[in-house]
């Protein structure tokens, strides 16, 4: 069985179902503004409540019984269908938020890898024991939360898909997905797939619709956990509802503003590639996207010059169809996305010195050319905030000391980048960057094995790895006199 093109039903209990709501809402490709689809389905509050049954049901019942090798199965499957579906789920996401159709591929591709990482996990559980020497035998037990439900940022959904479910599933949860409003098609898609992988009715739902389903989500009563990725103002609320509701456990993916230090060390040609690629992969519409950059002033010009040729030599193929497998560069994913963007670059150009681009590209869709400013003023909004777009600001640095301050100076903490061919320079950076995450001399691309999160007000918790694994369990101690 294959996909199925453009679902805009809710995905409850392994069926498409209409929503009780009645509320629908529009998507608009970003390409060319045209029309996808203008009945996607919302969840209201009685949806929420049958996915949370159904979910509830599933977890008491036949997802209980499941072996861990038999979680593992389900979830290989499912990885397998993806694999086999790439081309329809890119192009779903390709339509609604207008992320490149090879990227899209990629960004799936992710998703089901992520499936495969934590199949490996499902029977590997395990606990601890502890020497009775004063009397108690003690155990750690392991133990599923029960239904867990994500709430995902539009940018890269199937493999938020993937690091949500994955290692809930694996661990014994039952699920609730929603994914953002602006790209619920690819998600909304694995119906069939997931129905397919052997999962019971209600271990995997999946509703959509904006931040109203979402907050019913983070308030409910009957769910034990939310993993939310978006902004840090959302997130906060997300927390707050979580709190406020049943003490839910709380994961929070929020936001950043990035550093990447160039020192005057680094092999320069691979750090202009990494600020180029890795910055305006997904057009900047990345979280870990290094939207800071401190160059040493030794050789703060023949960078600029060199990220300004490659940013522009981006920029000419800027507009083409993101259908096509080898475009590199999309439009931005919506209306609102675009005018944010537009607006920050608008105030850039009195903040700092635009060193090329500030312009839409093309007369339609939302498209953006990658930008880059110099030397903003202190307090400048497209240096301290979040852009969630093509707009890279560089700033220079006299001295290691120096770079690392004006790195941390910040209310974000997701990720970091140094560029250094000094062993011990990259070592001792990394340790005093207040950062989730340092790559050194690449951008940052998160591998499966390793926590992803950040620090400060870039979240809470971390996804991936086995301490993600962790984030959907509860450790339960018995103690045998
Ligand atoms: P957003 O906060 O506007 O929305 C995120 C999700 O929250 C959407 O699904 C939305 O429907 C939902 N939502 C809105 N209001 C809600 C509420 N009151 N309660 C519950 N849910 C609500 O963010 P966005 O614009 O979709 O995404 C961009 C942001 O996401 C950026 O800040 C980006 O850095 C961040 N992001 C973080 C990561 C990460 O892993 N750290 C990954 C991708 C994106």
């Amino acid at each position: 069985m294959g996909i199925n093109m453009l679902q805009t039903k809710l995905f409850i209990n392994n069926e498409y179902v209409d929503s009780k709501s009645g509320e629908t809402f529009t998507i608009q490709n970003p390409a060319d503004d045209t029309l996808v689809s203008d009945p996607v389905q919302a969840a209201g509050e009685s949806d929420v409540d049958a996915a949370v049954e159904a979910a509830t049901t599933a977890f008491k019942g036949p997802w209980k019984k499941f072996t861990g090798a038999q979680r593992a199965a389900c979830l290989n499957k499912l990885a397998d269908l993806m694999d086999a579906n790439l081309k329809d789920l890119a192009t779903l996401e390709t339509m609604a938020m207008g992320q490149p159709l090879g990227v899209g591929q990629h960004i799936a591709a992710g998703g089901a890898a992520t499936m495969r990482f934590y199949a490996g996990s499902a029977d590997k559980i395990q606990g601890e024991t502890y020497p009775a020497d004063d009397g108690t035998y003690k155990i750690v037990q392991y133990e599923p939360l029960g239904v867990c439900a994500g709430i995902s940022a539009w940018n890269v959904s199937l493999l938020t898909f993937g690091w949500k479910v994955a290692p809930a599933l694996a661990a014994g949860n039952t699920y609730i997905f929603k994914a953002s409003e602006k790209s619920p098609l690819g998600c909304l898609a694995l119906g069939p797939l997931i129905k397919e992988a052997g999962f019971p009715p209600g271990v995997i739902n999946i509703i959509s619709g904006g931040g109203k389903t979402g907050a019913l989500l983070a308030a409910h009563m009957k769910i034990a956990k939310i993993s939310f990725t978006g902004s840090v103002g959302t997130g906060k609320r997300v927390q707050a509802a979580a709190t406020n509701s049943n003490m839910k456990r709380c994961t929070l993916e929020l936001g950043g503003k990035s550093p990447a230090l160039v020192f005057e060390d680094a092999d320069i040609e691979n750090a202009i590639k990494h600020c180029t690629q890795g910055f305006l992969l997904n057009s900047g519409q990345v979280c870990a996207a290094a939207s800071r950059t401190f160059v040493q002033e030794s050789i703060a010009d023949k960078f600029i010059e060199g990220l300004k040729a490659q940013y522009e030599g981006a920029g000419a193929a800027m507009g083409a169809d993101p259908m096509k497998l080898d475009t590199a560069l999309g439009p931005l994913a919506d209306k609102s996305q675009f005018d944010r963007v537009m607006s920050f670059i608008e105030s850039g150009k009195s903040e700092a010195e635009l060193v090329t681009g500030g312009a839409r590209a093309g007369d339609k869709g939302n498209f953006i050319l990658p930008t880059i400013f110099k030397n903003p003023k202190a307090g400048a909004k497209i240096y301290e905030e979040e852009i969630f777009g093509p707009v890279l600001t560089v700033k220079t640095f006299k001295t290691e000391e120096e770079g690392i301050e004006l790195a941390n100076n910040t209310s974000y903490g997701l990720s970091s980048c140094v560029y250094t061919s000094s062993v011990s320079r990259a070592l001792r950076v990394a340790s005093a960057l207040e950062a989730g995450t340092v790559a050194v001399n690449a951008a940052h691309t998160p591998p499966l094995q390793v926590p992803f999160g950040g620090v400060k007000q870039s979240g809470n918790g971390r996804e991936l790895g086995t301490f993600g694994l962790k984030m959907y369990m509860e450790p339960k101690s018995i103690l045998i006199k």
